[in-house]
């Protein structure tokens, strides 16, 4: 729905991360647009601002940012590029409801933001999605998109009284059933946030002289970011390591996993320019992160588990 509200045309490009979830390029690709990968900052694997402003062309209509984690990316400094180049910025916040920037929800940010309710997500119903609008022009239009391009809103509400079809839509309703359980989640929100983020903690405090002594990498909170504890990951100096480690884990019982595969390098990104070098932090994270368990009712013991396995493990 971003990308259709963004009235893309052939040859418009839209700025995105390397390290994301397919989603994030597919959704502008799937009408016309050139996703243009760009690399991470080293310590948090968000989008890096610098690298985006020199990937601005012409032909840039948009930026779609994903806060990594659900630690905000640079907002100050992507909200300023987008408005000196006046591009469209978008948060892909699938990692980060509820998580804040400066004491703001992310999400907030951009004139929209898109939420992922997967199974995987903090806040989930199986499959399902929200799209927050903050650019009040594009309510009316977004209403239409998804109603499979009629005017059904209006008549919901009296406005009209018939619905037609008034646009090219689909059907991007959320089923009553899925938001009943969305709606449990939501009402847990707070509680299952904090239970992810001392999971988080623990981690984070129990590893740290390990980390630092087999010069492993933790996660960078930078300072005003207020996150979810999405994920708790690891990165290794190779490859070679991070195989090594996940089966020792596997051996201690331990199930880990990396992450995402960078998206320049993926078949699709190489027919869109992508090539091997261009995003060096994307491609080590890619081989060399991995994620530790981080669900919200992991109990205190397994989470002994899982630090001594790790602890135990040297590089
Ligand atoms: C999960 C995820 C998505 C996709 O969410 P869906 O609900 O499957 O559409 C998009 N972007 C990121 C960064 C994600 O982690």
């Amino acid at each position: 729905m971003s990308a259709l509200l963004l009235n893309l045309h052939p040859g418009d490009e839209v700025i995105v991360p390397s390290y994301t979830f397919v989603s994030t390029a597919s959704a502008f690709a799937l009408f016309g647009a050139k996703p243009v990968f760009v690399d991470s900052d080293r310590l948090t694997l968000n989008i890096d601002p610098v690298l985006v402003e020199a990937a601005i062309t012409p032909r840039t209509r948009a930026i779609c940012v994903v806060h990594y984690g659900g630690i905000a990316c640079d907002m100050e400094a992507l909200l300023d590029i987008a408005a000196r180049h006046n591009l469209v910025l978008i948060e892909d916040n699938a990692h980060g409801l509820f998580a804040k920037y400066n004491g703001r929800p992310l999400g907030t940010f951009g004139s929209l933001a898109t939420q992922s309710f997967h199974e995987t997500k903090n806040i989930t119903c199986g499959e399902g999605g929200a799209l927050i609008i903050n650019d009040a022009t594009l309510i009316e239009r977004a209403e239409i998109l998804r109603e499979k391009g009629t005017d059904r809103s209006k008549f919901l509400r009296g406005q009209v009284d018939k619905y037609t079809w008034v646009e090219i839509g689909s059907s991007w309703v959320m089923s009553d059933l899925l938001a009943a359980i969305l709606f449990g989640q939501l009402q847990r929100a707070d509680m299952i946030n904090a239970q992810r983020v001392a999971i988080w903690d623990r981690y984070d405090a129990e590893l740290a002289s390990w980390a630092d002594r087999h010069g492993v990498t933790r996660p960078h909170v930078p300072a005003g970011c207020e996150h979810v504890g999405h994920v708790y990951h690891l990165r290794f100096n190779t490859g070679e390591q991070r195989a090594r480690f996940i089966d020792h884990m596997k051996q201690h019982g331990v199930s880990c996993v990396f992450h995402y595969q960078p998206l320049h390098v993926s078949p699709v990104g190489r027919r869109f320019g992508g090539f091997p070098g261009q995003c060096p932090v994307s491609e080590h994270a890619g081989d060399c992160l991995v994620r530790l368990p981080l669900f919200n009712s992991l109990s205190a013991e397994d989470q002994s588990r899982v630090i001594d396995s790790a602890t135990s493990f040297i590089p």
